[in-house]
């Protein structure tokens, strides 16, 4: 790990276990990855790519391994120390949005910045962030009020509003048509850029490739190949 590197995973292994069965999802990821990188992670349905993210973004625990983000051994967490790690250090999109759909477009974005104690600026902030996606005229709508792009567009703005140094992406473009897919990567690919955030984004979507600094595949249970 040089002193660049945000992500260092050695052996990472998960296993889901059932009453009558384990499966061994992840066996053995080694992976470094800089601090400001774009990487993105590929591999068919089913291959482990949700499952490595949720290890990256400390939304769930290792079997085995060792994980250390931002010089913090995060697989020595327990759940409380990972909701407090997350909080602080972690932004995500996901696939459905999953904005809050009893709050506001600026009541979204002001949530993690009140976790994080952050109150003091944050109108501006929030104002600010929405005027760069062109949301300024949403600010008072509910999620159910937008389109699934400006959902997606708030989304970004909400994992990346506490600064985070990490954004972990997955699939966030696949409840999308293409040319809103399109506008919404080239969204949060500039925006991460802009902000000198590490960004790890599962996706099917081909265009990734060309914009991504790295791209991952994910196949039994390992990393198959590494391409930059
Ligand atoms: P991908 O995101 O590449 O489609 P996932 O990481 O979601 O793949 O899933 C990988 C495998 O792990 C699948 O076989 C899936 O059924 C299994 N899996 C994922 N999450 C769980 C869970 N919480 N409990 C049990 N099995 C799971
Ligand atoms: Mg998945």
């Amino acid at each position: 790990m040089t002193s660049d590197d945000l992500i260092r995973a050695r052996g990472l292994r998960k296993s889901y276990a059932t009453a009558t069965s384990s499966q061994q999802v992840l066996s053995g990821i080694d992976l470094d990855i800089a601090a400001g990188e774009f990487v993105v992670v590929l591999g068919r349905s089913g291959s482990g790519k949700s499952t490595l993210l949720n290890l990256l973004g400390a939304m769930d625990r290792p079997t085995e391994g060792q994980l250390t983000i931002g010089g913090q051994r995060v697989d020595r967490l327990d759940e409380a120390g990972r909701t407090l790690f997350r909080r602080r250090h972690v932004g995500f999109v996901f696939q459905a949005f999953n904005l809050i759909p009893t709050l506001t477009v600026s009541e979204n974005l002001r949530l993690p910045l009140e976790l994080n104690g952050l109150d003091a600026d944050a109108d501006d902030r929030i104002a600010g962030y929405l005027e760069r996606l062109g949301l300024a005229d949403k600010t008072d709508r509910y999620p159910e009020q937008l389109s699934g792009g400006e959902q997606q567009r708030v989304a970004v703005a909400r994992a990346l509003v506490h600064e985070p140094s990490l954004l972990v992406a997955d699939e966030p473009t696949g409840n999308l048509d293409l040319e809103t897919g399109r506008e919404v990567l080239a969204l949060l690919d500039r925006m991460t850029r802009e902000a000198g955030k590490t960004l790890v984004m599962a996706t099917h979507s081909p265009e990734v490739i060309g914009i991504a600094d790295r791209v991952l595949t994910i196949r039994d249970g390992r990393i198959q190949a590494s391409s930059s």
